[in-house]
Parts: structure tokens; C-alpha cells; sequence
């Protein structure tokens, strides 16, 4: 299936490692030119020369913090500078710390909804209008299972994802006369270096192995097995696709099976 994304400029944010840059890899494999984000200077700048090493795609990286609103207009300036229009916007940041409700301060609930929420709207406030402009836009939120299913301890997550999920349909129906899409891609346990390192933390806290905190989740998932961020990127190419133009304000669950209801 020809995606038609050889021509497109993609995005992607927090993409030096796991979800994120395998978005990344995934629609430089697929032709498109890619602006990528993380924080660290250094980490990205790797991850951008290899990307395009496997793909021969142009990749940008601009170092920015994904919850400061200055950072993340002049990331844009400069990736609007370099390659003059930006047709696809996938969101994504790193995972906010767990907790319940009683443990979390509401610097916890500030900072959170800065990076989880904030950083969704202002990106889509940098990069809509051009979207609009040209009739053509695609813009795909990385939330989590959380945002169908909440999980337990994981209070910041279950509210923030719903409220970007919110913000996602809204929106979808309001800019889908100009040609824009806007979807959510839920993952669940999927391997990344976080999850591995969520893992080891958990082993280190209960006196058991990884293994074990492993074998605990993969009991949850129907499929018995953690997901991988190339099945993941699969759904987030399609999604951003010229094929997928008929899709708008769906959140689709990349999970195993995971979430238990219908919808
Ligand atoms: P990861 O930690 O492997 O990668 C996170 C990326 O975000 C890195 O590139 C990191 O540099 C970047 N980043 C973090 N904070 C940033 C900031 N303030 N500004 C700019 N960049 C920043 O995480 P992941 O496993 O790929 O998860 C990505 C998202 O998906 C997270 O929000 C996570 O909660 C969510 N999620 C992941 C899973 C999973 O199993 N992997 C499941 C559900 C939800």
C-alpha cells in the first residue's frame, strides 16, 4: 500500500527513543522529511543520524522541553525555516510519575498538565493554521490505555489523557471542512526503555525480578506478550497517511487486547 507520505513534512515530538522514534523511523521509512524534538541535545542528534541512516530521509532535531512554550515556538520557527511547512504533527511526551491522588502535590498537577496537555495544545496552535491553509493535515496524539481504561496509581496520566482526548475530538470535528484529521493512538505495555526501567524500579521496590513484574502484565494482555514500537508506528504511519483520510477523532488502542470494554 503506497502511503503517499513521500513528499510530506512530519513532527515528531519526544523522539530520541522509544515510541516516538519509532514514529519517526517509521515515516522516514515511508519518505517523509522529518522535524524530531527531545530534551537532551545529544541523544537526539544520534537518533537523527541514524534514522537517517536506515531511511536516507532528511531529519531535523531541534532540542527542546516539551512543557515550555517559548521552546517549543522557536523549535517550530526553526523547523518551518529549514523546510517550509510542517503536513503532520504527532504528539507525544514522556510518561508523568505515578501516584494516587493523596501522594501528588499540586506542583505535580501544574507540571503534569504542562507537559501532557499544554504541549498538545501548543503544538497544534504552531502548526494548524498552515495545516488549514493548505487543506491537507494530519495530526495523531500519542496518549495511553489509561485514557479509555484508567490504571491504577496512575492518577496524572488517567486525567490528562482524558482531557487530550477531549481536546482531540473537539477539534477533529472542527477543522475536518479543511481537510485535517485528528486522532488519537492509544499504546498499552509496549517495550520501550522506560517500561524496561519501570520494570527494573518495581523489582527493586517489591524484592522480586523484572522477569516477575513482567509476567505480571503479560498475564493482563490477551496477546501474553508486551507490544513492540514497530507495531506500534505501523498504526501511527497509516493514521498520518493520504489512506487514511476518512478517519478523524478516533482513538485507536495499540494494546494486545488489553482495554476490556466495547468502544
Ligand atoms: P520513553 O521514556 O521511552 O521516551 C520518551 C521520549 O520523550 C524520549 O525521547 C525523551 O527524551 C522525551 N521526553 C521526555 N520528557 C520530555 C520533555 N519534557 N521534553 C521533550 N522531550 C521529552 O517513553 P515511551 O515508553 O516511548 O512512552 C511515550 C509516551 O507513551 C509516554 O507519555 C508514556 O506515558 C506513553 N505510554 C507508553 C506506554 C509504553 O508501554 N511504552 C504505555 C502507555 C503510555
Amino acid at each position: 500500500m503506497d502511503l503517499g507520505l513521500q513528499n510530506k513534512v512530519a513532527f515528531v515530538a519526544a523522539a530520541s527513543r522509544g515510541l516516538g522514534r519509532a514514529v519517526a523511523e517509521e515515516l522516514a521509512q515511508e519518505g517523509a522529511s522529518l522535524i524530531v524534538c527531545a530534551r537532551g541535545e545529544k541523544e537526539l542528534q544520534q537518533a537523527c543520524e541514524a534514522i537517517h541512516q536506515n531511511s536516507s530521509a532528511e531529519v531535523f532535531g531541534v532540542a527542546a522541553d516539551l512543557s515550555q512554550a517559548a521552546a517549543l515556538q522557536r523549535a517550530i520557527e526553526q523547523g518551518l525555516a529549514r523546510f517550509g511547512r510542517v503536513d503532520i504533527l504527532v504528539t507525544n511526551v514522556g510518561g508523568p510519575p505515578a501516584g494516587r491522588f493523596e501522594n501528588l502535590s499540586r506542583e505535580n498537577w501544574e507540571e503534569a498538565t504542562r507537559l501532557l496537555l499544554s504541549s498538545v495544545l501548543d503544538l497544534t496552535r504552531l502548526l494548524l493554521p498552515g495545516m488549514k491553509e493548505r487543506g491537507w493535515g494530519r495530526i495523531v496524539n500519542i496518549t495511553s490505555i489509561a485514557a479509555k481504561q484508567p490504571v491504577q496509581n496512575l492518577i496524572l496520566s488517567n486525567s490528562l489523557r482524558a482531557a487530550v482526548t477531549g481536546f482531540a475530538k473537539t477539534l477533529a470535528q472542527e477543522v475536518a471542512p479543511y481537510g485535517v484529521t485528528v486522532n488519537n493512538i492509544l499504546p498499552g505495555y509496549t517495550r520501550t526503555e522506560r517500561v524496561e526501567q519501570l520494570a527494573q524500579a518495581m523489582a527493586e521496590k517489591e524484592g522480586v525480578t523484572p522477569d516477575d513484574i513482567r509476567a505480571r502484565w503479560e498475564a493482563e494482555i490477551p496477546m501474553q506478550r508486551l507490544g513492540e514500537v514497530r507495531e506500534f508506528a505501523a498504526l501511527a504511519a497509516f493514521l498520518v497517511s493520504e489512506r487514511a483520510s476518512y478517519i478523524t477523532g478516533s482513538s485507536i488502542a495499540v494494546d494486545g487486547g488489553w482495554i476490556r470494554s466495547l468502544f
